[in-house]
């Protein structure tokens, strides 16, 4: 199998092209992964593929046979998306009945019928349940991809007939050629904090060095740093609560450059060396007015903080214990 285009990500590749060149490709595909990962862009290279005529199986999707170029223009008969939107349980029992009727109609030009579901964590109970009936006992046309940000947000029944990839943010070092390419106004050094910021995200990245919104996004953790140190409490909390709740990586990318700054503090009162963090004035600030042993401790805090996170717990709990913690690691 082939996915051009589509940077890093080489365990899911594999994993896919095992798969689809032994002509194993399981019925029911989930794709996993965080915003702005490739989930989309896989799942349109593996519908491609499975409409793709290219007789030899490892050289799919071939991007030049009929089949192909009609995928790739979103024209193809036999490739269906639905969905759509990040908001959670907008797609419903209508679509899943439209959906139904349609999959046992036969091909048109394919030898298979793919439908994907794009963010399917929005789809109903109501609608997952239904759709449960024709993933037990498919027609043999027919092939599904669902797409979400993990594959808890389905019901076990139907994350059980599905074979799950996960898509990972890409490395500095896959995703460096590329954005200097297409972004050559924007320094190297900006292109690496931004990449390190939205967790290697090519998508998410994409976005915003074009809307220009990573400048906001990197000023948070220096604005939450600074306002530790301020003897009200509310100063903290009003800096925590502008990390947003719909944007996991972005969180995840911020706790990141704390530690960093933290790291970076240390680092300034200990003498020499490679500074990490993009904000020198506020890693001075921090080595002035903290001990090492609470930088220490504060780098602690980052990684039990990192912990939390990655349970998805509550955002607003988060937040506030984010803050409460902060402080109390620094005797406030
Ligand atoms: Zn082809």
């Amino acid at each position: 199998m082939r996915f051009d285009g589509l940077i890093g990500n080489a365990e899911c590749k594999e994993q896919l092209s095992t798969l689809s060149d032994s002509g194993r490709m399981p019925h029911a595909l989930l794709i996993e992964g965080p915003a702005g990962s490739g989930r989309r862009t896989m799942a349109r290279i593996v519908a491609q593929a499975a409409v793709c005529r290219h007789p030899d199986r490892a050289v799919r999707p071939c991007g030049g046979c009929p089949d192909c170029i009609k995928a790739k223009a979103g024209t193809h008969p036999d490739i269906s998306f639905f969905g759509g939107s990040e908001r959670a349980r907008s797609f419903g029992i209508q679509t899943v009945r439209e959906l139904r009727e349609e999959g046992y109609r036969r091909p048109n030009e394919a030898e298979c019928r793919v439908f994907v579901l794009v963010n399917a964590q929005a789809l109903s109970l109501e609608g997952q349940n239904a759709l449960l009936r024709i993933i037990e006992e498919p027609p043999k046309h027919l092939r599904f991809i669902f797409t979400c940000q993990s594959r808890f947000q389905l019901l076990e029944t139907i994350r059980s007939r599905t074979f799950a990839v996960s898509m990972k943010g890409v490395s500095e070092a896959e995703a460096l050629p590329f954005l200097e390419e297409k972004y050559p106004a924007i320094s190297r050094k900006n292109l690496q904090t931004v990449t390190r910021l939205y967790g290697g995200c090519l998508g998410q990245i994409q976005q915003a060095l074009e809307d220009d919104s990573w400048k906001d996004g990197l000023r948070l953790a220096p604005a939450i740093a600074e306002a530790m140190l301020a003897p009200e409490e509310m100063a903290l909390l009003k800096q925590t609560f502008r990390l947003p709740q719909k944007d996991p990586v972005l969180v995840a990318g911020t706790l990141r450059e704390l530690r960093f700054l933290f790291r970076d503090a240390l680092t300034a009162k200990c003498g020499q060396g490679e500074r990490l963090s993009p904000s020198p004035d506020t890693a001075n600030k921090l080595a002035a007015t903290l001990t090492a042993q609470q930088l220490v401790t504060l780098i602690d805090t980052i990684t039990a903080l990192e912990g939390m996170q990655r349970r998805n717990i509550n955002h607003s709990l988060f937040v506030t214990e984010m803050c409460a913690r902060l402080r109390s690691a620094i005797g406030r």
